[in-house]
C-alpha cells in the first residue's frame, strides 16, 4: 500500500480497496503512517464520503487493531448499549441494573473522552471508593456474579479508534457518518456482546442535528452490527433538551438512585424503560420491546433494580450505603435556585449551551487529563412544552462559589426560550431502526 496513492484516490472520489484501508489503519496504529497522512486521508474521506464496503472494511480493520473481549465464559444473554452522546444522558446508571435484573448480562465499557460533563465513568467514580479500572478477568468474574459491569475500556481494545478519534477531534473530521459509525461499532464489536442497542441522539445537544442524519447513522451502525452476526437495533431519540433533570456527575448518580427507588416519573425514566424493553427483546428475554418494557417497569416498582445497582457499586469497591443515603455523595458548597424570568411555555432549549454551563462549573473536561469536580453541575426541571409561572423555581445551580453560580444562572437562562403560546413536547423516540 502506498499511502499517498490511497489519499489521492480518496481525494478524487474513487473507492479504496479493503486491503488498502486495512493497511492504512493498522499502519497508523503501529505508528508507521504519520499523523499528517492519516489526517489528509480522513479529510478526503470526510469530504468524499465512504461506500458501504469501505465502511465495513474500516470497521473490521479498527476491530482487528486490538483485542476482542471473549465473553464465551458467560452464560448470557450478553448485551451492550451505547448512546451517541448528549446532555443529561445518564441512562446507563438506570438501564444496566434493570437489564441485569431481567436476566441479561450487561457489559458496558466506556472511554474517558472530552465532554461538557463527565462521562459515565466520571459519574460512577463520584461514588466514594468506586473503581472503574477492571482487568478482563475481574470484569468477566463480576458479570458472572452480578450480571453487570460498567468500567473503562482497556488500552488493548480498539487502539486504532483511540488514535484516529484523537486525530479527528483536532482536524475537524469527526462529523462524518461512516467515520462515526465505524468508530462506534468497532468498539462495540470488540466488546463482544451478542446484542447491541444504539441510542442515536438528535437535536441541539447531539452530534446529529436532524432526524434524517440520525436515522442514517443508525442505519449504518445497524448494518455493521448485523453483518457481524450481532442482534443490533438503533433508536433515534430526542436530544433537543437535556434528557435527565440533572447535568453533572454526583447529582446524576443521585437522580439515578431516585429513579431506581421509584421516586421519579420523567422523560428520562420513560427512555430508560424503553431502552431496557428493546434490550430484552433483542436478547430474546421478552417477546417484543413492549412486553420487555412492562417487565422493566415491574422490576423498577419492586425496588430490585436499586438492589442490583447497590451490587454493582459494591462489586466495584464503592460505598453501597449511597443508595440509602445520597448525602454520602459529594455535594457542592453552593446550591443556587434558578427562577423563571417570565410567564409562558418553554419553547426551545439550547442543550449544548446547557452542557457548556455545567462544564464551565467544573463538571467536564476541556482537555484529557483535566480534573473534574464531581459535585458541581445543574438541574433543570422544566421541559419543552411546560407552562411555567414567572418566579417559579425551574432548577438549581450546584457550584463551588457564589460567583460561578451567578454566571452559570445567566448562561443557563440565555439557553432557554419562552413563548406566550402553548408548545408541544417533542417526541421522545423518533424512530426504531432494525436490520
Ligand atoms: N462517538 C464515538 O465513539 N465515535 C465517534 O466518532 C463519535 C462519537
Amino acid at each position: 500500500m502506498n499511502a499517498v496513492e490511497v489519499i489521492a484516490s480518496k481525494r478524487d472520489g474513487h473507492a479504496v480497496s479493503a486491503a488498502d484501508l486495512r493497511a492504512l489503519v493498522l499502519g497508523y496504529t503501529a505508528k508507521e503512517i504519520p499523523d499528517y497522512q492519516m489526517a489528509a486521508f480522513l479529510m478526503a474521506g470526510y469530504l468524499r464520503g465512504f461506500t458501504h464496503d469501505e465502511t465495513v472494511a474500516l470497521t473490521e480493520a479498527m476491530l482487528d487493531s486490538g483485542e476482542r473481549l471473549d465473553l464465551s465464559r458467560l452464560a448470557g444473554p450478553t448485551v451492550d448499549k451505547h448512546s451517541t452522546g448528549g446532555v443529561g444522558d445518564s441512562t446507563t446508571l438506570v438501564v444496566a441494573p434493570l437489564a441485569a435484573e431481567l436476566g441479561m448480562q450487561i457489559i458496558k465499557l466506556s472511554g474517558r473522552g472530552l465532554g461538557f460533563t463527565g462521562g459515565t465513568l466520571d459519574k460512577l467514580e463520584s461514588i466514594p471508593g468506586l473503581r472503574t479500572q477492571l482487568s478482563t478477568e475481574e470484569l468477566i468474574a463480576q458479570v458472572d456474579r452480578t450480571g453487570l459491569a460498567v468500567c473503562a475500556q482497556t488500552d488493548d481494545l480498539d487502539p486504532a479508534d483511540r488514535a484516529m478519534y484523537a486525530l479527528r477531534d483536532v482536524t475537524a473530521t469527526v462529523g462524518n457518518t461512516a467515520l462515526i459509525a465505524s468508530s462506534i461499532m468497532s468498539k462495540k464489536l470488540a466488546g463482544g456482546a451478542h446484542a447491541i442497542l444504539l441510542d442515536v441522539k438528535v437535536g441541539s445537544g447531539a452530534f446529529m442535528k436532524t432526524v434524517a442524519d440520525a436515522q442514517e447513522l443508525g442505519r449504518v451502525c445497524v448494518a455493521l452490527g448485523t453483518s457481524s452476526g450481532r442482534a443490533t437495533r438503533a433508536l433515534v431519540t430526542d436530544m433537543s433538551q437535556p434528557l435527565a433533570d440533572t447535568v453533572g456527575n454526583s447529582i446524576d448518580v443521585r437522580e439515578a438512585i431516585e429513579v431506581l427507588r421509584g421516586d421519579r416519573d420523567s422523560r428520562f425514566v420513560d427512555l430508560c424503560l424503553t431502552l431496557v424493553g428493546h434490550l430484552a427483546d433483542l436478547s430474546g428475554i421478552a417477546v417484543d420491546a413492549e412486553s420487555g418494557r412492562k417487565q422493566a417497569e415491574k422490576v423498577l416498582r419492586s425496588g430490585a433494580g436499586l438492589e442490583r445497582f447497590r451490587r454493582l457499586i459494591e462489586a466495584q469497591g464503592g460505598d453501597p450505603c449511597v443508595v440509602e443515603d445520597t448525602s454520602l455523595l459529594p455535594a457542592a458548597a453552593i446550591s443556587h435556585p434558578v427562577r423563571v424570568p417570565q410567564d409562558g411555555w418553554l419553547a426551545r432549549v439550547d442543550a449544548a449551551a446547557i452542557g457548556r454551563v455545567s462544564g464551565a462549573l467544573g463538571a467536564g473536561r476541556a482537555e484529557l487529563g483535566d480534573v473534574i469536580d464531581p459535585a458541581v453541575g445543574l438541574s433543570l426541571n422544566a421541559k419543552i412544552g411546560d407552562r411555567v409561572a414567572r418566579g417559579a423555581a425551574i432548577g438549581t445551580i450546584f457550584a463551588a462559589t457564589e460567583v460561578a453560580a451567578q454566571e452559570a444562572e445567566r448562561t443557563l437562562l440565555a439557553a432557554l426560550e419562552w413563548t406566550s403560546e402553548p408548545v408541544e413536547a417533542p417526541p421522545l423516540v423518533h424512530d426504531v431502526i432494525n436490520a
